[in-house]
């Protein structure tokens, strides 16, 4: 089982040795390995029962040792990294060779973020080498935002979780592109695109793709829950029963027992919300009920990316 602790030492020589590591980060936790070593990419795709169509994110410390990986850094791309780095933002950038392929499903970019966690930075800065972690969850299923959330699922097949306390986000960085000067978000996440376009203008939004995606955060069908999930637009009310669980924003719906019910955010903070989504999810899925109704949020800020996470949890 793996063991739940705050010891970067034990963390960096788990990674040094190839292994594992549940690692904290203000979006949702990680599962980290050496981004140099192929076995421990390999072991990541494994634990995660991850498909290897889907590329990994290189998390690293600091701006300058981005030319380490990347062969070209256009200037949308570093003003974002400038306004908004250590933050959840991914940049996808031309990789060098030193990258492995397994770790880009084969493509030529590789995603690049600096985390903003202190426990993880003060982690990155004490190692040779960049971590490439995806979310720390079996492939599919809702993210952890917590060490707890990693141990419950993938604890048999880590040896350590780095445990720097619930997310502060609580949702998956905001992935974004370049191509020919134009700026395209393949990911909603946790940089919220009203902030983006401050900094470098309008962005192109291209999240769904069918077949052959470039994030698979764009699959249809991710980020759920195992029981049905059926999404409620504003001011539409589920079918009450007693097997039935709701996700609500700001106040519980009648109809449905209140301990089957999660709330987001009395106040109606959507920052809030997000630290609370997934782990609400998880609650509601371990619920006596059959069916989770979650009702959409307002679609400004982080809940445009919440709203697209209900609706491909919803996805059956
Ligand atoms: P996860 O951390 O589990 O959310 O997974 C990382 C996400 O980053 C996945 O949805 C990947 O598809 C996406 N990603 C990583 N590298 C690339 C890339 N080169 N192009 C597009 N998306 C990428
Ligand atoms: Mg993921």
């Amino acid at each position: 089982m793996a063991q739940i602790g705050t010891d970067k030492q034990a963390a960096k020589g788990f990674l040094e040795a190839g292994n594992v590591v549940g690692i904290p980060t203000e979006t949702v936790y990680g599962l980290a390995g050496n981004a140099l070593n192929p076995d421990a990419i390999l072991t990541i795709f494994r634990v995660k029962n991850r498909p290897s169509f889907d590329p990994l994110i290189v998390h690293t410390d600091s701006f300058a040792k981005l030319d380490q990986f990347v062969t070209d850094i256009p200037e949308l791309a570093r003003k974002l990294a400038k306004a908004f780095w250590p933050g959840p933002l991914t940049l996808l950038l031309p990789k060098r060779d030193l990258i492995p392929d397994l770790v880009t499903a084969g493509l030529p970019t590789v995603a690049v973020r600096i985390p903003n966690h202190p426990l993880t930075l003060d982690l990155l800065r004490s190692l040779a080498f960049p971590l490439a972690a995806p979310s720390a969850n079996p492939f599919g299923y809702i993210s952890p935002t917590t060490a707890q959330h990693v141990a419950d699922q993938l604890g048999d097949q880590v040896p350590y979780i780095l445990d720097g306390g619930p997310a502060g986000i609580g949702i998956e960085s905001t992935i974004i592109g370049f191509e020919n000067n134009v700026a395209t978000v393949f990911r909603l996440g946790g940089m919220a695109l009203e902030q983006i376009e401050r900094v470098i203008g309008p962005v192109l939004v291209q999240t769904h793709s069918t077949s052959n995606p470039k994030a698979p955060g764009m699959l249809s069908s991710h980020y759920a829950p195992r029981k049905p999930l059926i999404l409620l637009s504003a001011g539409t009310s589920p079918q009450p029963g007693e097997r039935a669980g709701a996700l609500v924003f700001r106040e519980p719906f009648g109809g449905i027992q209140a301990n089957h019910q999660r709330v987001l955010s009395p106040t109606g903070d959507l920052n809030e919300a997000a630290k609370n989504l997934f782990a609400h999810l998880r609650t509601l899925d371990t619920l006596p009920i059959d069916v989770i109704y979650a009702e959409l949020l307002p679609n400004s800020g982080l809940g445009q990316a919440m709203n697209d996470r209900l609706r491909r949890a919803s996805v059956q």
